[in-house]
């Protein structure tokens, strides 16, 4: 499809340059012959002035030689064949390699799109079939009764909800991929900002009886709050989803060197170090997340999270250690 396109749009601009090329070959080659012809009547005048005072009459013509003009007219459209000939040559190149610059947006975009709804396809795929598989087990289970039918529907409504989840993490990174967030700066206190983040993720800390701790300094901030509000809770929700219970979660913000920085502790199981590099891919999910603990996910979270975050021009670090905890720290132009 794209070679195709390329293709298309190289014989556009090959088009567009030879037209432009040839126009000026015309014009150059008019005013060259005009010049010349010019040149030949001028000389003429010039010799029929002299030639009156000759004995006996001399015809103009005899002397200027009218062939060699001719010729000199002939080489100068050979001449300008040869040159567009040679601009032909470059124009076919240089618009490949622009078609190619100018489709190669385009083309990782499209390339993009793809990969993501592969991978979407592919997520839904497996709870999807989980949960065809328990209905069809049921029906054929003849001792199915309405204790195992009200079980079946608690389950059901669980992987539900995660399908919900799921869909809900998609269609926000695919809003932050398609229009780049839209962002709209608000003036809002720092504060205001992480207590909403900490309100929002308390029901689960409260669950697992893990402490929140803030230490916040009172800045006035301009940023795009909702999106930054998306990063903490996403931030907040990993630490709580990955803490053991009965532990505690830090959260602290200030301002520093002119920019804003958050960082969110917590003491948790922490990440290898083999997959610190894969955490913000699309559906990455750590052995130790999938095999150590309860918590659910898709795997979305970091990735929606570095989405914005790049959006805005934010920066997100992690430093983390197995078994002892993660830190997150986010700095953002205030
Ligand atoms: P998930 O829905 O699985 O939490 P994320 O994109 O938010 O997806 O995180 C990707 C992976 O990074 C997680 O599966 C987990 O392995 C790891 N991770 C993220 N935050 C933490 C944390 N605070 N502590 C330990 N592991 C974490």
């Amino acid at each position: 499809m794209f070679s195709a396109a390329r293709l298309k749009i190289t014989i556009w601009y090959t088009v567009i340059i030879m037209l432009i090329s040839v126009a000026f070959s015309v014009v150059i080659y008019k005013m060259l012959a005009n010049e010349v012809e010019r040149f030949v009547r001028a000389q003429r005048f010039s010799i029929e002035r002299r030639l009156r005072d000759f004995p006996f009459p001399v015809s103009p013509v005899l002397i200027i030689d009218t062939d060699l003009v001719n010729e000199s007219k002939h080489r100068l459209v050979l001449t300008l064949m040869l040159l567009n000939m040679g601009i032909l040559a470059l124009a076919w190149a240089l618009g490949y390699i622009l078609a190619g610059w100018t489709l190669r947006p385009i083309k990782l975009m499209v390339d993009e799109q793809n990969r993501f709804i592969s991978d979407a396809s592919h997520e839904l795929r497996t709870p999807l079939t989980a949960l065809k598989t328990a209905f069809e087990v049921s029906l054929r289970d003849k001792s199915f009764d309405l204790k195992g039918a009200k079980n079946l529907i608690k389950q059901s409504v669980i992987d539900v909800d995660g399908l919900q989840i799921l869909s809900d993490g998609m269609l926000q990174l695919a809003q932050y991929q398609k229009t780049n967030g839209g962002i709209k700066f608000e003036k809002v206190s720092l504060q205001k900002i992480v207590a909403d983040a900490a309100n929002t993720v308390r029901p689960l800390a409260e669950l697992k009886k893990i402490d929140i701790k803030t230490d916040i300094d009172e800045v006035e901030l301009e940023v795009d709050w909702q999106a930054l509000k998306d990063v903490l809770v996403i931030l907040l929700d990993n630490a709580i989803k990955y803490s053991d219970l009965n532990s505690e979660v830090r959260l602290s913000g200030k301002k520093h060197d002119g920019m804003g920085e958050i960082t969110v502790e917590d003491q948790g199981i922490g990440i290898a170090e083999k997959d610190i590099s894969h955490i913000y891919d699309r559906f990455y999910r750590a052995d130790e997340a999938r095999s150590k603990t309860t918590a659910t996910g898709f795997g979305l979270g970091l990735s929606i999270a570095k989405r914005i975050a790049d959006t805005h021009s934010w920066t997100i670090n992690v430093v983390s250690k197995q078994g002892v905890g993660t830190k997150f720290q986010l700095k953002f132009s205030i």
